[in-house]
């Protein structure tokens, strides 16, 4: 978090912190969203990602006001914002579809939060002015949303939902109807326009990858509750469970039984026919249950040949049975058992070797790199 002070426009006032605790919203029987609880701090920049229907927006939409909750509580520094009504909660907002009004021009979009608010007249073109420096857009001040492209406007309702210098900013898939390489560029700017602000956003996305480059924290949910929280890395690295696991990215799960429960260190999975893996187990495991060993496709490396036994690395053999090229990556399915394909990614970096189809192969990665889950 930057000191605002210290940056150039508009300095906002720091980020407040939001607490959801046992947050319940019911529809019909159905509890769509489930006894949330999470603890977003003063200018961190915290996404709801999880997939359709999952209950990101109704938590979102809880948070800003215009649902209410069932049971649980919101606090907003420390305070129940249970009574006070969406337009007085002083949150900035932004939404899919942008929202900004098309008989007036984007001068007085922006200009809109200020005059609600009875802001004076000189101060309102001084910070409309700073808003749409943020957003690059002050040569487009008299210009109506019909003359704007879909970026352009996105970036009229961000100027506008910053404007009057929010403590906290919601975010409802913002980019959700740019193209591809609008929608990243977009999110360097909304992330350094955070930066410099230093407020807090709650910003909801089912884009795994746009939550990985904005987030300092992502609450994963699924099914109305959140399954995991913490900073890209980790629950990239350190799923909870084999839902968040396959959430994230391509992942490798295998299955087989515990035979060495190690506390903290590295247990062992035996596999169906024998064969022996070790991982780090997050949680306590008894030998004998079953579980499943999760690896990433990108952190197993192919050798053409087994090497003598080294128990900080695992390996089994298999055969090559696919090989696709995605470009900046190579994509091999590997046959390791009859019920078992692996997936194996490695760059396409002009050096490795590269295995056909049918090449008999050993895939090795290190027992840190790999976990076993339970759930
Ligand atoms: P997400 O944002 O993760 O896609 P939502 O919060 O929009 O999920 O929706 C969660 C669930 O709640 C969905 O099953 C949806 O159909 C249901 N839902 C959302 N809003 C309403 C509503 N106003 N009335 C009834 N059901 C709703």
């Amino acid at each position: 978090m930057t000191d605002a002070s210290s940056s150039a426009t508009p300095s906002a006032r720091k980020g407040s912190a939001i607490t959801l605790a046992g947050v319940t919203k019911v529809y019909g029987e159905e509890r769509v969203v489930d006894g949330v609880d999470l603890s977003i701090r003063p200018g961190e920049f915290c996404s709801l990602l999880g997939p359709s229907g999952s209950g990101k927006t109704t938590t979102l939409m809880m948070i800003a006001g215009f649902a209410g909750i069932d049971a649980g509580r919101i606090e907003l520094d420390g305070k129940d914002i249970a009574g006070i009504p969406p337009n007085k909660r002083g949150f900035g907002l932004v939404f899919q579809n942008y929202a900004i009004f098309p008989h007036l021009n984007v001068f007085e979009n922006v200009a809109f939060p200020l005059r609600a608010r009875g802001w004076a007249k000189e101060e309102i073109g001084d910070r409309v002015t700073q808003a749409l420096r943020l957003v690059r857009l002050e040569r487009f001040a008299a210009s109506f949303s019909r003359q704007l492209s879909g970026g352009q406007q996105q970036r009229v309702a961000i100027a506008r939902a910053i404007v009057f210098e929010p403590s906290v900013v919601l975010m409802d898939e913002p980019l959700g109807a740019l193209d591809k390489n609008l929608r990243y560029e977009m999110q360097t700017e909304i992330k350094e326009i955070q930066k410099q602000l230093g407020m807090t956003v709650v910003y909801v996305t089912h884009d795994q990858e746009e939550a990985m480059n904005l987030s300092d924290r992502i609450a994963i949910m699924n099914a109305g509750r959140i399954v995991q929280a913490g900073s890209p890395r980790d629950v990239y690295e350190r799923p909870a469970d084999r839902f968040v696991g396959r959430f994230l990215g391509e992942a490798n799960l295998i299955p087989g039984a515990v035979t060495v429960a190690a506390g903290e260190g590295q247990s062992v999975l035996t596999l169906a026919d024998g064969r022996t893996l070790r991982a780090v187990a997050m949680e306590a495991l008894t030998a004998g249950a079953g579980a499943t060993l999760f690896i990433r496709p990108e952190q197993i490396e192919l050798a053409a040949t087994q090497n003598s036994a080294d128990p900080d690395i695992n390996q089994l053999s298999g055969r090559i049975e696919t090989l696709s090229f995605l470009g900046n990556t190579l994509r091999y399915m590997v046959r390791v058992a009859d019920d078992l394909l692996v997936m194996v990614e490695r760059p396409n970096n002009g050096r490795d070797a590269i295995f056909a189809a049918g090449t008999a192969v050993t895939l090795r990665w290190r027992a840190a790199q790999s976990l076993l889950l339970m759930r």
